[in-house]
């Protein structure tokens, strides 16, 4: 029980990290957090053999429980029959520590959308959720607890940053999810884990070292990574130039997908804190370059808010910006805006959703409306993590105050 009141508290708002927007860019881990415990994925080849070797263990055994991991999706040591019945426990403690434990699991759409609320190590809470489609079953992770970004209409950028999260914690939530898949545990019976964003809570390129390595090792084929392909995993910025820069670089074929919600400057200042370090033609002319050297079409995700960005002025413009660039390199994303309690936005009319749509086909640019896919739990944005943290800290984090709410969630 006094457990469960330390964990709230420490989950708290980060003070004063909603305007540390412009401090948080590509920010290093913060050294002042601990760190998550050491995991099998965040190690490279020598230090998985070094740390064998300190159990007094051959190389090979490496391979066995990369195997286990990212082939069979197992960390329970009683799944390790090909490894001696005595040192089965003791490899699973050093390489595969619980990060992270399902708080709350929320289902939708007659259970093909599940959300999951996760407690990390340290009492840190985020969220993923699966989408499943009949061609395909979407993962949508978390990289950050919280983000720096200050973004107004973010129900994570209202938590501020409290940490990254380490290679091991993103991972393990694709391998929770390819898991449940697997076994059947999602509606619609056994099938596979096809594709995956970053677009959870987190800024992934504020955290680029981990995102990278996981990003690797989620499109690696197995026993080296889950093998889900490159070019089913999607990377969403809110723009930060250097990042997309870095990430062209790479020379992987992810889908990198570009939060720019307003055409112009001005507007976008307003919406994206982040604008007034990299503006709207830094941004598109970083999304453009990726766009040249990966041959991907970069995704432009545009939330939509009423009377805000979402009229024929907006859609004219941005036409305009995209079009200044050629043909056929970005592809729109207008999603209808999730408002956050509180907020002054609130999601577009339907009839100016559809003309905004209009005026892009005719502009000869694709955009197709983003689905509105659990929308009763909250949808992918953050939501679920943010409410439980507000209801927790009103409720005076007690330990039977938190408990309610947690159980009356179910
Ligand atoms: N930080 C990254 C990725 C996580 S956010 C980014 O900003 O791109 C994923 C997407 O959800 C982004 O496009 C973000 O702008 C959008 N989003 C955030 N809050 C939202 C809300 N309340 N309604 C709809 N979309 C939202
Ligand atoms: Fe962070 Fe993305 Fe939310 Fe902006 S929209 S605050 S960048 S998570």
């Amino acid at each position: 029980m006094s457990e469960a009141v330390d964990t709230t508290v420490e989950t708290g708002v980060t003070p004063g990290a909603e305007h540390a927007a412009f401090r948080d860019v590509l920010a290093k881990n913060h050294a002042a957090r601990r760190k998550p415990p050491q995991h099998f994925v965040d190690m490279d080849a020598d230090e998985r053999i070094g740390a064998m070797k300190d159990l007094g263990l051959p190389k090979f055994r490496a391979n066995q429980l990369a195997n286990h991991y990212f082939g069979h999706l197992t960390t329970n040591s009683e799944d390790f029959t090909d490894i001696p019945a005595d040192k089965r426990d003791e490899l699973a403690q050093r390489f595969f520590p619980t990060l992270i434990t399902p708080l709350l699991v929320q289902k939708a759409d007659n259970g093909t959308t599940i959300k999951t609320l996760w407690e990390l190590f340290d009492g840190s809470r985020i969220e993923s959720v699966l989408m499943r489609y009949p061609t395909r079953t979407t993962l949508c992770i978390s990289s950050q607890v919280g983000c720096g970004m200050g973004c107004p209409f973010c129900a994570t950028g209202k938590l501020g940053l409290t940490r990254n999260m380490s290679t091991g914690e993103i991972l393990e939530q694709v391998r929770a999810a390819a898991k449940a898949m697997r076994d059947g545990e999602v509606a619609g019976g056994p099938g596979r884990l096809s594709n995956i964003v970053f677009m959870g809570m987190g800024e992934p390129m504020a955290n680029y070292k981990s995102v990278l390595s996981a990003v690797r090792q989620i499109s690696a084929l197995p026993p080296a990574g889950f093998g889900i392909s490159a070019r089913n995993i999607t990377v969403s910025t809110v723009g930060v130039v250097p990042g997309i820069k870095k990430l062209t670089n790479e020379g992987i074929p992810l889908r990198l997908a570009v939060s720019l919600h307003a055409p112009t400057n001005t507007l976008r200042d307003e919406l994206v804190p982040m604008n007034r370090r990299f503006n709207v033609d830094k941004v598109l002319d970083a999304a453009h370059d990726y766009f040249l050297a990966s041959k991907r079409r970069v995704s432009i995700e545009y939330a939509m808010m009423r009377g805000i960005n979402d009229q024929a002025e907006h859609a004219r413009e941005l036409a305009k910006r995209l079009n200044h660039y050629g043909d056929d390199w970005a592809h729109v994303n207008p999603i209808p805006l999730n408002p956050i309690e509180g907020s002054r936005w609130t999601a577009s009319k339907k009839e100016d959703e559809t003309q905004f749509l209009d005026i892009l086909h005719a502009a000869g640019i694709t955009a197709t409306l983003r689905d509105t896919r659990g929308d009763d739990i909250d949808g992918a944005c953050g939501q679920l993590a943010a409410k439980s943290l507000v209801e927790s800290a009103t409720a005076a984090a007690t330990a039977s105050a938190v408990k309610a709410t947690v159980s009356a969630k179910h």
